[in-house]
């Protein structure tokens, strides 16, 4: 069989969500190195954020990460929808980013309007109609209330 992803080799029994884990670093032909992070929302097999909410956090990470991460690439939902890959040139320290999650959810939960979600419409969105900031800002308070660990096996909440 191909090589798989490490993700495949995870115990999700074992982890402790929300948190952010290191996944692996590759290095490309010139030296450069990019960065693999699993930032786990909800609990695996327990918990996973409905679409809608999800796609209204997707779509807010892609700003709301990329000023906070110096080197950031691409924050993409997993399809089982309990979080996000997170692309970074170079490497940063799990707690930074369980930092700028932290502060990229707060601002979610209790400041953003429908104003501050980029690309809702038919031309800049591939399912338009399949937004909820009133879920993603649900789920970003759940998740802040339990606390985001810069590690995922034992609680280390930033
Ligand atoms: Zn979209």
């Amino acid at each position: 069989m191909a090589q798989q992803p490490e993700s495949f080799q995870l115990d999700h029994t074992k982890v402790k969500a929300p948190y952010v884990r290191f996944i692996d670093t590759e290095r490309g032909p010139h030296g450069d190195v990019i960065s693999n992070y699993d930032l786990r929302l909800v609990q695996p097999n327990e918990n996973a954020i409905p679409t809608a909410g999800l796609h209204t956090i997707e779509h807010m990470l892609a700003v709301l990460l990329r000023a906070r991460i110096p080197g950031y690439i691409d924050c993409s939902p997993f399809g089982c929808r309990t979080g996000f890959h997170l692309l970074t040139w170079g490497e940063h320290d799990t707690a930074q980013v369980a930092l700028a999650l932290k502060e990229s959810l707060a601002f979610i939960a209790h400041e953003a309007t429908w104003d501050d979600v980029p690309a809702t419409t038919v031309q800049s969105c591939g399912n338009y109609r399949d937004h909820s900031l009133f879920s993603a800002k649900q789920w970003a308070q759940d998740i802040l209330t339990q606390g985001i660990s810069s590690d995922p096996f034992s609680r280390r909440v930033v």
